[in-house]
């Protein structure tokens, strides 16, 4: 498999796989499975639960939201009743073709993995045999409360423990993450830190895949050269101290609140009091702001895109 450079916080260079690519690879050249740790069961129920499963409001957070609002966690802790954004069945849809999706992308690294030596390139609690994660967050001396989290996977990539998370995300979202990478910023970038400071891993890799990808996508390098750009893109993380430390604080703060109006703001309302991202995605943005209002606003947002065209060129040309 091509490796990667992946630049440290200290200056240097580690070199590790690079996995989109090879999962790339795996998906244009298909062949017989290889791999035991292939569950359709499990691939079937990721999909099915998006019907089935009975949400109850137990208050508890998880490691996946530690990138979330620490107002919006206490909301949830406190029991607040939901009032914002909503799941509805556009997002059902969504969250069982993401789930699908992701399934059949561990599926497929899994099968990449079996070409490799345990210690080269191996994977490991995916599907049915996903691991509970547990990050201990001190409340008072001698008191730990217990935060879980559910990766997608471990995996060993040339001596080096990792986790693995696989995200679908939209065509803006994919090609800010192409370009950019993951940052403090993004929510997922503080989830794979939890996981890390959880299992004590060094590395995180994110595979993500464009929801909106086909393969007519193309990339023009500013050379002028293009390429087709594959609806896969993944990013090496680095454990940070610093957001680890973060997400301990605040995971503290909301645990020892005893109401959501301890923790201020962070966000607010905008140019002529429209809220944006995140509370706009928020479930409780009617209680944060009791005077906010849906409204629907007509946007004209021009996009660039760069597709695979064909042409047949005159031979004079
Ligand atoms: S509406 Fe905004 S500030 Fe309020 S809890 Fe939600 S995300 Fe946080």
């Amino acid at each position: 498999m091509k490796s990667v450079p992946v630049n440290l916080r200290n200056g240097d260079i580690a070199y590790l796989y690079d996995i989109a690519e090879a999962v790339c690879k795996r998906l244009a050249t298909t062949s017989p499975a290889t791999s035991s740790q292939h569950s359709a069961e499990a691939l079937g129920n990721s999909i099915l639960r998006q019907l089935f499963e009975v949400k109850k409001s137990s208050g508890g957070l998880r490691l996946s939201q530690s990138g979330t609002c620490a107002r919006q966690l206490a909301y949830q802790y406190h029991h607040a009743v939901p009032n914002g954004m909503g799941i509805d069945a556009n997002s059902r849809i969504a969250f069982a073709i993401g789930d699908a999706t992701e399934a059949f992308l561990v599926s497929a690294i899994a099968e990449i993995a079996e070409g490799y030596s345990d210690k080269d390139f191996s994977v490991s609690c995916i599907g049915d045999n996903q691991e509970t994660v547990s990050l201990p967050v001190d409340i008072h001396p001698g008191y730990q409360a217990i935060v879980p989290g559910h990766p997608d996977g471990s995996m060993v990539v040339l001596g080096t423990n990792a986790i693995l998370e696989i995200k679908s995300m939209s065509e803006y979202a994919f090609g800010k993450f192409r370009s950019k990478g993951l940052t403090r910023e993004d929510s997922y970038y503080w989830q794979v830190q939890a996981y890390m400071a959880a299992k004590g891993y060094a590395f995180a890799y994110v595979l993500a895949y464009n929801k909106a990808g086909n393969s007519k996508e193309a990339f023009v390098g500013d050379d002028g050269v293009w390429l087709p750009a594959p609806a896969l893109h993944g990013q090496w993380i680095e454990f940070d101290h610093d957001t680890a430390d973060n997400i301990h604080m605040k995971f503290r703060q909301v645990l020892v609140s005893d109401s959501p109006e301890d923790i201020e703001r962070p966000y607010g309302p905008g140019k002529k009091g429209k809220l944006t991202f995140p509370c706009d995605y928020c479930a409780y943005y009617k209680t944060c702001f009791p005077n906010s209002e849906e409204q629907a606003d007509e946007t004209r947002w021009l996009k660039k895109n760069t597709k695979i065209k064909v042409y047949v060129r005159d031979s004079n040309d």
